[in-house]
């Protein structure tokens, strides 16, 4: 067992701190506030390779592994959560759709673009009646001549107004429950696919979430993903390797909030002293530390365990489920040890905080995590 970063690995984990110290950093509140969702930084991304991570490349990507891709996550979300959050739905949701079951003519016209940050993709599986309950599609996708003609929508979706490609999951079989589900490539130029306004959230605010709605969407045979039917189960496969990137996202965004408590407990003076000579304050950034390193080395298991070819179902979602529940606790601590000022924006805690608690929502709530490991541990 070897639980060291390789010189390699190190290396993109520094080059990645110091982009998002000098390119993201300084404009952290003010995309927050404004909730400017910051598109301006595609070429960078994609100049580093942060745009095809997972993708050889004869696709355009950079080829590395899960490992690399957890280590570029929590980078990010160390820094902003909306930044890593954007990079993680890009590549493990709409672009590693694609990357899996697409065919070669779907990877070339859809995948290389993506990879080479050309546009953010967008993923749609969650609707109004269908959030923890994917099965519970309602949009539809009736076969005609040459494709389908989709009706229906899709919330909470990652990149819907600034994407130009969007995977999403539509009903072609009623009576066939999840095996009557079928994911197509959407292009948002195509006619009666449209996005809605951005959702005004309390977190997560630099992060473009929207509806999609599709009216009388017609989407071509050939942008089908796989057979009829079998969109819900490549959604749950999808989701296996999304979830350790919001694991990754929720060490990263712990990982901020606990730095930002030590500089600040080194700082404050209370009773002639800095607050980190109190022992109450000292428990609690020991307690901060092992959960974090805990969390972390529970998401890169998952993400070892991924690039050596195995299903990771249980260990993603004990990572994430894990992970997420670290981030909201040590983000609260954070807010806690820095005081009244930890209330304020004067200072990251609160923001990190806010953010923190999207991670235990997307991309399957901690309760539906639960779920999933109970089944993977009473199935054996
Ligand atoms: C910022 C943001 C970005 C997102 N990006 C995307 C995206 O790009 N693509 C996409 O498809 N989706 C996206 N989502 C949607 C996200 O995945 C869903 O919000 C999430 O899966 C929960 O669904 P829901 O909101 O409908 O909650 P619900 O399913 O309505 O859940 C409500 C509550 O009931 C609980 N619950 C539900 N069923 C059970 C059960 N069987 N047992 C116990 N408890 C249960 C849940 O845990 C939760 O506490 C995003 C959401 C947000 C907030």
């Amino acid at each position: 067992m070897n639980f060291e970063l390789s010189e390699e690995q190190e290396q993109i984990k520094y080059s990645v701190r110091e982009f998002a110290e000098s390119e993201i950093r300084p404009n952290v509140l003010e995309w927050d506030e404004t909730q400017h969702f910051p598109e301006e930084l595609r070429p960078q991304l994609a100049e580093l390779g942060l745009t095809g991570i997972l993708f050889p490349e004869e696709y355009g990507g950079a080829g590395m592994g899960y490992v690399e891709y957890a280590t570029i996550i929590e980078e990010i979300g160390r820094v902003d959560g909306s930044v890593a959050l954007s990079v993680a739905a890009h590549n493990s949701l709409c672009s590693n759709h694609i990357y899996t079951f697409g065919t070669e003519e779907q990877k070339q016209k859809y995948l290389v673009p993506l990879a080479r940050g050309e546009s953010f993709g967008a993923w749609g599986l969650t609707e109004a009646q269908a959030g923890s309950d994917a099965s519970g599609t309602r949009t539809n996708a009736v076969k005609k001549d040459g494709g389908y003609v989709v009706n229906g929508s899709k919330n909470f979706i990652t990149h819907a107004i600034a994407c130009k490609t969007c995977v999403a999951v539509a009903v072609t079989d009623k009576n066939k429950g999840n095996r009557g589900i079928t994911a197509f490539i959407f292009e948002k130029s195509m006619p009666g696919f449209a996005s809605d306004k951005k959702e005004n959230k309390v977190g997560m605010r630099a992060s473009e979430t929207s509806s999609v709605v599709f009216e009388d969407c017609f989407v071509p045979d050939e942008n089908r993903l796989g057979a009829d039917g079998e969109g819900f189960l490549q959604a749950m496969q999808v989701l296996d390797g999304g979830r350790i990137s919001i694991a990754s996202l929720a060490v990263g965004i712990a990982q901020g909030a606990y730095e930002a408590a030590v500089k600040y407990s080194k700082e404050r003076q209370q009773f002639g002293r800095p607050i980190a000579e109190f022992q109450a304050i000292q428990f609690k950034l020991a307690d901060m530390a092992t959960q974090i390193e805990a969390a972390r080395l529970l998401t890169l298991q998952a993400a070892y365990l991924k690039d050596n070819g195995k299903k990771t179902t249980k260990e993603s979602s004990m990572a994430k489920l894990f992970a997420s529940e670290v981030a909201v606790r040590v983000a609260e601590e954070s807010v806690q040890i820095h005081g009244g000022y930890g209330y304020t924006k004067d200072y990251p805690a609160e923001k990190y905080w806010r953010d923190s608690k999207l991670c235990t929502i997307g991309e399957g709530t901690s309760e539906i995590q639960r779920l999933v490991i109970a089944k993977q541990l009473l199935k054996a």
